[in-house]
Order: structure tokens, then C-alpha cells, then sequence
């Protein structure tokens, strides 16, 4: 499939008609979707409108983004269509108010083409989590894409679309990208605006692009980022702006003590990519987090803690799925929540509990405490160097049903993700070779506070290079 910049730059330049590349677009995903389960739903008809509108406009007032179209992950408002968050409690729902980035890719003449299939409130790690199925990973049908944002994931890497928004709590953007083989980013909390964006854990949620490789990813996040006044947690900063960066200029640190007892053809990439970077002159450092290790029970109970308080709206009063044959206060409530999948059933309970005046010093604000101890690892380590180097995850992705029995090994594949979400810095997950299944490896790049330019450059320079 064509380049998400490929196809701007020639709708804009008048060479290919918006019209067309929807066309392609759409063709791609009636093939291959009924397979992949990487849509929920697609809008065609509305697109071709859409693309017809951006057709219609002279060529020199096409947007950044004339003619891409994009799957947006199904926790997204886009007004007067349905959000789900590929849950049962939000039958029926349709968005009333499109989300900041919706806006901005609709600014800049993006073609919104459909809803892209998710764990269920954006939580899990393989996609099997959706109340819709599954959904497959394009490079090998038995296997899954990874989660939460698999749907967004799958169908850039089946070229269904060349673009995808995903969202991030603990790695769901870069966890699917690297199972896929596709490159997704964790903005700096606070880069992109989080209106619009179904709360999961709001302390840790960023939304970001997925794409087929660094270069769209780039053009992508410099659309969707940006102040915004109606998310208070938005920085007020001006829009990611790519800079070009020389990688032979920057130094990259490797946690050895974190990323320990790694998987041999995992370890053998992470080998081979530090030497394609120390040939780029790329200088290489030993570092330590020492308390990354921690990141991932301190996530689980944060992010459960955060989900609880967030998904205490849907209750069927003010907001979700509401029974009708309710008895009485109870009873109401027990139907009413009865609509979440186990997943996030599972997830409210062990947040209450966490939260709750008898255990809150425990297990909440201890986990904070946590955090902030991470968050201090990661100012040390890049008061020494620019960005670091570690596997994406601990494994290439799994077959389906494979652990959805056995919880903990899904949990464990957040384990290098997720420290970036707690210390609010940016990561980016990046294909780099594959396994002895011939399954995409991603390694990942972490900077400091708003340096993507610095882990975009250095993923660039990974690109192709195995
Ligand atoms: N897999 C992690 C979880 O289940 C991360 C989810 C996410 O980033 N949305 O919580």
C-alpha cells in the first residue's frame, strides 16, 4: 500500500484523486477484513463523500493529510457515530462531540473510514478481550495482533490503511505494533490532546499513530499534537514539529539489569541493532533503571485504581447499558454493570479494593510512590544520555487463546512498555527483524520528556537495516 505521505502528496498534487485512494482503501479492507476482525465498522459511503468534498476543493487548499484514510480505535468520539470501546455497556452509544484529534485529522483533510476493533475498554494485551472477537494478526492468522489497539495494528500492517490511532495506557499502541511489524508511538503524556478519549487510566493514557514505518509516523503525530484548552492535562506547547536530527550525535543507554534473560532472537536483535547504530556513530552507554522492575505491578494497580473511578459512570443511570427488568436498587445495579465483559469486571474490583479507606495506603498510594521513585531512574538516565534501547516486548506475538487462561504471562507482556507510561516520557516501538516463526521482532526507543525527534531519528535509523 502506498505511504500515508505518498498519498497526500499526490492527492494534493492532483495525480491520484482522494476518491481513488479511498477506493483502495475500502477494496483492501472488504478483502481481507472478514478474516482480520480489525474493523467493527467501516463508513464507506460517508468516506467516499468525504474524499468526494476533498476532490472538490482547489488543489492548493488540500490539508496535510488530503486523502489518508485512517482507522480510529473504537474509544474515540467521533460525532454521530457509534463508540463502543468493543464493549456490550455502550450499546447503542454514539458520540456527540468529536475527540481533539478527530478535529484535527478532519482539519487537515484525513478521511475518517472506520472503527477499529479493540481490547474492551482498552484493556488487554492480545485483542481477545473485545465483546466483537478476536481480531488476527495479518502475518499469521493463528496468532493474535497484540492489544489493546490490535484492530488499529492489523489493519495498517494488512494495508488496509496507512494510518491508525491507538491509544496507551501501559503499551497498547507499541505492544500491537511490535506484534504486527508496524511502528507505533507513546507521545510525552500530555503531547496529544486526550479529549474525546474514553478514560481508562487517566494519569497514564496518550493517544498516538500507527503507521507503516517512522516517516508517516511523524507526519501523523505532528497533526494530532498540540495544545489543547478543553484537556487540562494537554501541554501547552506547540504542535510535535519534525526537526531533523543526526544520529551520530546522540548517545543511547541499554538497562542491562532491566531487560535481563531476554528471549535469544529477541536479545540477538537488540545485538544486531546496537551495532547498526554504533556503525551510524551512535554512542552506546550501560545504564541502570533499578526500579523499573516495579513498573508493572505498580501499573496493574494504578491503572485498575484509575479504571474503577472512570468506569463508575457506567452504571445504566447516567451513562451504559440499563436493564429492563430490574427489582430493585441492587438488583439494578448488578444487571446493569452485568454488561462488562470479565476483563473489566475483574479490573474494577481489584481498583475499588486498592482504593478503598482500608487498603488506599497499601496498595494505591504506595504504588504511586512507586511511580515516582521510576520516574526519578528515568531523570537519572537521561541526565546521561538521549534516549534508550529496549525490546518492545518479552515475546513475538502468541497464538490465540494461548494465555487468555493464564493472566500473568499476558500481564508480563507489558513488561518493557509500561515504564514509560508511569514516568510520562515518550517510547516508540519500531520492526526490527524476525523471529525463527518468521514473526516480527519491535524493539523500542524511550526519550525524555518531549524528545521525540531524538527516538524518531533513531528508529529511522533501524529502519530496513536488519
Ligand atoms: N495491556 C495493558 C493492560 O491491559 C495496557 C493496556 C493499554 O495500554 N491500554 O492494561
Amino acid at each position: 500500500m502506498m505511504k500515508a505521505r505518498e498519498t497526500a502528496q499526490k492527492v494534493r498534487a492532483g495525480v491520484i484523486t482522494a476518491t481513488q485512494a479511498a477506493q483502495d482503501c475500502l477494496a483492501q479492507i472488504e478483502k481481507l477484513n472478514p478474516q482480520l476482525n480489525a474493523f467493527l465498522e467501516i463508513f464507506g459511503e460517508e468516506a467516499l463523500a468525504r474524499a468526494a468534498q476533498i476532490d472538490a476543493k482547489p488543489a492548493a487548499q488540500r490539508g496535510a493529510l488530503a486523502g489518508i484514510c485512517v482507522a480510529l480505535k473504537d474509544n474515540m468520539e467521533f460525532a454521530g457515530h457509534t463508540m463502543s470501546c468493543a464493549s456490550r455497556m455502550l450499546a447503542g452509544y454514539k458520540a456527540v462531540y468529536n475527540a481533539t484529534v478527530v478535529e484535527r485529522l478532519l482539519a487537515a483533510d484525513a478521511i475518517i473510514i472506520g472503527r477499529a476493533n479493540m481490547d474492551e475498554f482498552a484493556m488487554g494485551s492480545s485483542n481477545e478481550n473485545s465483546a466483537f472477537g478476536p481480531v488476527k494478526n495479518p502475518l499469521d492468522l493463528t496468532r493474535v495482533s497484540g492489544g489493546s489497539s490490535g484492530g488499529s495494528a492489523a489493519a495498517v500492517a494488512a494495508g488496509m490503511v496507512s494510518l491508525a490511532l491507538g491509544s496507551d495506557t501501559g503499551g497498547s499502541i507499541r505492544q500491537p505494533a511490535a506484534f504486527c511489524g508496524v511502528v507505533g508511538i507513546k507521545p510525552t503524556y500530555g503531547r496529544v490532546s486526550r479529549r474525546g478519549l474514553a478514560a481508562f487510566a487517566s494519569s497514564l493514557d496518550q493517544i498516538g499513530p500507527i503507521t507503516a514505518d517512522v516517516e508517516d509516523n511523524i507526519l501523523a503525530l505532528s497533526v494530532i499534537s498540540g495544545e489543547d484548552k478543553n484537556d487540562s492535562t494537554c501541554a501547552a506547547r506547540a504542535p510535535f514539529a519534525a526537526e531533523n536530527c543526526e544520529v551520530k550525535n546522540l548517545t543511547v543507554g541499554v538497562p542491562q539489569d532491566f531487560i535481563k534473560d531476554l528471549n535469544p532472537a529477541i536479545a540477538s536483535a537488540l545485538g544486531k541493532a546496537k551495532g547498526v547504530l554504533q556503525n551510524k556513530g551512535v554512542k552506546f552507554k550501560d545504564i541502570s533503571l533499578p526500579h523499573a522492575k516495579y513498573a508493572l505491578p505498580a501499573y496493574y494497580i494504578v491503572a485498575c485504581s484509575e479504571a474503577s473511578s472512570n468506569l463508575a459512570r457506567f452504571d445504566g443511570l447516567r451513562y451504559g447499558h440499563k436493564a429492563q427488568d430490574a427489582k430493585d436498587l441492587e438488583d439494578t445495579y448488578l444487571k446493569n454493570r452485568a454488561a462488562f465483559g470479565p476483563e473489566v469486571k475483574r479490573r474494577i474490583m481489584l481498583g475499588t479494593y486498592s482504593l478503598g479507606s482500608a487498603h488506599a495506603q497499601d496498595y494505591y498510594l504506595k504504588a504511586k510512590k512507586v511511580c515516582d521513585v521510576i520516574r526519578r531512574d528515568f531523570e537519572l538516565a537521561f541526565s546521561g544520555v538521549d534516549a534508550i534501547l529496549t525490546p518492545a516486548t518479552p515475546t513475538t506475538a502468541f497464538k490465540l487463546n494461548d494465555k487468555n487462561k493464564d493472566l500473568l504471562s499476558l500481564y508480563l507482556s507489558d513488561l518493557y512498555t509500561v515504564p514509560a507510561n508511569i514516568a510520562g516520557v515518550p517510547a516508540v516501538s519500531a520492526p526490527f527483524g524476525r523471529d525463527g516463526d518468521n514473526l516480527p521482532i519491535g524493539l523500542q526507543v524511550y526519550g525524555n520528556y518531549c524528545e521525540e525527534n531524538k527516538i524518531y531519528a533513531l528508529a529511522a535509523a533501524l529502519e530496513g537495516q536488519w
